[in-house]
């Protein structure tokens, strides 16, 4: 062997210690199906369980079989992989699959256009720039309603077949006895009244605990403020409403809703009326929220959501990036809880664990063509993620939704280890949360605890990340927390899981909950 090369350490050295401090930066040097495997010293392969499953992008597996075979042979074909700006019938036969299924779980028929990105931000940074390219159309239309309404009138009170009223200069919030009558009075007060409400920018809805991305625009939908404040000045910021509270919609309604002001000749009086101005431009929702947290929206409150935004027409955008894609039992989650979107996003298994694709899908009804000249990619709709994400696509849907069912199947199965274990530790763990292979197990917050170890990590905020180094080096189990909930563990594998694998897992839990119990953080692999 020649002699050791030490490369200055500059990929993200930082984020490398904070994991070493829990003993997470660990190397992978190999993955199938639901093992990743590391090296011990002497360079024999370790295998670890994976219930992070690429924080949900691998619900069929690490390296499947057949996805790599896809994948090959594209590969080996000569398939064109780069050319933007020509005809893309793999990404046209997707967008049609993505229809059939969807037309399938909503009950519905009507199309929706697929905008095709690369990340799951960037579908939602898509659904964000099209809802507000719709707003801004649906401004430009309201804009010029009211300025002919304006012109109709002046004309009516120039030909004398109309008059000011003190009514409608009131209305308008000016002094008739000043005004006089005077329609150009009327007229520049509504304009100056208006101009106002068209010059605020557009206000985004996302609920507590929402994680939409991490780029300049979807951050500002994400609720965690260690993610978000440090960049509120770059896009339009959002109103987070609380989960499961009803209240909460009909309090932000009263607070953020705008009108403007239009004017009509009736029977010969000129007459100020308010009319509704479009200030919401899109309502984020995850049907499960991931990195919040492993909260399941209920179907009751996706309707009051439902209901909130038909009454002020505002788009629903449903972000099943973590949750859809069949992780829990349905290619839309949201269609499990009765919610429907005028936007979907997808990403992470639509690329199979092997492409870096996404999609934003659009119903007809709010569809802008005119997206489509103004956001593009380099490498979205590129023929090779479209034929991999059609891949992915037939391998769910094989034999009648098998997978759909075996992920559901495979969910009720950990999901009762998992209630086993919280019933046998209940001063331990509070909580366990989610559906199919979307599943967190929340533990009672451990700053009052009696082991300095324990008592430092919870007060450190890398709580689960200490649990985390413990499971993998002892247990050969890899978790994650949630992002933004640090107390909590997430538990997303492929449905590949088996028995033999959920009991590895409850090993490991019962000896972290154990050592909750008992206070011993010295028994921690990192304690
Ligand atoms: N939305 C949700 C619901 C997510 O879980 C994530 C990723 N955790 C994103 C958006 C962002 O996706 P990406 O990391 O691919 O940008």
């Amino acid at each position: 062997a020649g002699p050791e090369v030490t490369e200055p350490e500059l990929a993200e050295p930082h984020l490398r210690a904070v994991l070493g401090t829990a003993g997470l930066a660990v190397e992978y040097v190999r993955a199938q199906d639901n093992t990743l495997f590391r090296l011990d010293e002497d360079g024999t392969e370790i295998p670890v369980v994976d219930f992070a499953g690429g924080y949900g992008s691998v619900l069929l597996g690490h390296n499947r079989p057949e996805i790599v075979e896809r994948a090959t042979e594209l590969l080996a074909s000569g398939t064109p992989v780069h050319a933007q700006f020509s005809r893309h019938p793999y990404a046209n036969r997707l967008a049609a699959e993505l229809n059939r299924i969807v037309h399938r779980e909503l009950g519905t028929g009507e199309p929706y256009f697929a905008i095709f990105a690369n990340t799951g931000a960037e579908a939602v940074e898509a659904a964000i720039k099209h809802a507000e390219m719709d707003r801004g159309m649906r401004l430009a239309a309201l804009r010029e309603e009211l300025a002919e309404h304006t012109a109709s009138a002046r004309a009516a009170v120039a030909a004398g077949t109309a008059t000011v009223t003190a009514q409608a200069l009131g209305r308008a919030g000016l002094d008739a006895a000043a005004a006089g009558g005077d329609f150009e009075a009327l007229a520049a007060e509504l304009e100056r009244h208006n101009a106002e409400q068209f010059a605020r920018p557009p206000l985004f809805l996302s609920l507590e605990g929402g994680f939409h991305g991490k780029l300049a625009a979807s951050v500002q939908l994400t609720h965690n403020e260690g993610y978000r404040a440090p960049f509120k000045a770059l896009a339009a910021q959002a109103r987070f409403v609380p989960r499961e509270r009803p209240d909460a919609l009909k309090e932000i309604y009263a607070e953020e809703r705008r009108t403007v002001r239009d004017v009509r000749v009736v029977d010969g009086r000129v007459e100020v009326t308010e009319r509704e101005f479009p200030a919401f431009c899109a309502f984020l929702v995850e049907p499960i929220q991931g990195e919040g947290g492993i909260h399941v929206l209920s179907p009751e409150f996706a309707a009051e959501i439902q209901r909130f935004c038909e009454s002020v027409d505002c788009p629903v955008v449903v972000d099943e990036i973590q949750s859809g894609m069949g992780r829990t039992g349905a290619l839309l989650s949201s269609s499990q809880v009765g919610l429907r979107g005028d936007y979907y996003t997808l990403a992470k298994t639509l690329g199979g664990g092997i492409a870096k694709t996404s999609v934003m899908l659009v119903r007809e009804a709010r569809y802008r063509k005119e997206f489509e000249i103004v956001h593009s990619s380099t490498f979205a709709k590129d023929s090779f993620s479209c034929h991999i994400a059609l891949k992915v696509l037939e391998l769910l849907e094989a034999d009648g939704g098998a997978a759909y069912r075996r992920a559901a199947e495979r969910g009720e199965a950990l999901r009762r280890m998992l209630t086993s274990v919280a019933e046998d530790f209940p001063g331990v763990v509070k909580e366990v949360r989610g559906r199919g292979l979307m599943l967190g197990m929340e533990f009672h917050d451990q700053s009052g605890s009696a082991s300095p170890a324990l008592r430092d990590a919870a007060a450190g905020g890398l709580f689960g990340y200490v649990l985390a180094g413990h499971l993998l080096h002892r247990h050969n189990v890899r978790t994650f927390p949630t992002a933004s909930a640090l107390n909590t563990l997430r538990f997303e594998p492929s449905l590949l899981l088996t028995d033999a694998e959920i009991a590895q897992l409850e090993g490991g839990l019962r000896d972290v909950c154990a050592i909750m119990r008992d206070e011993a953080g010295e028994r921690l692999a990192n304690g």
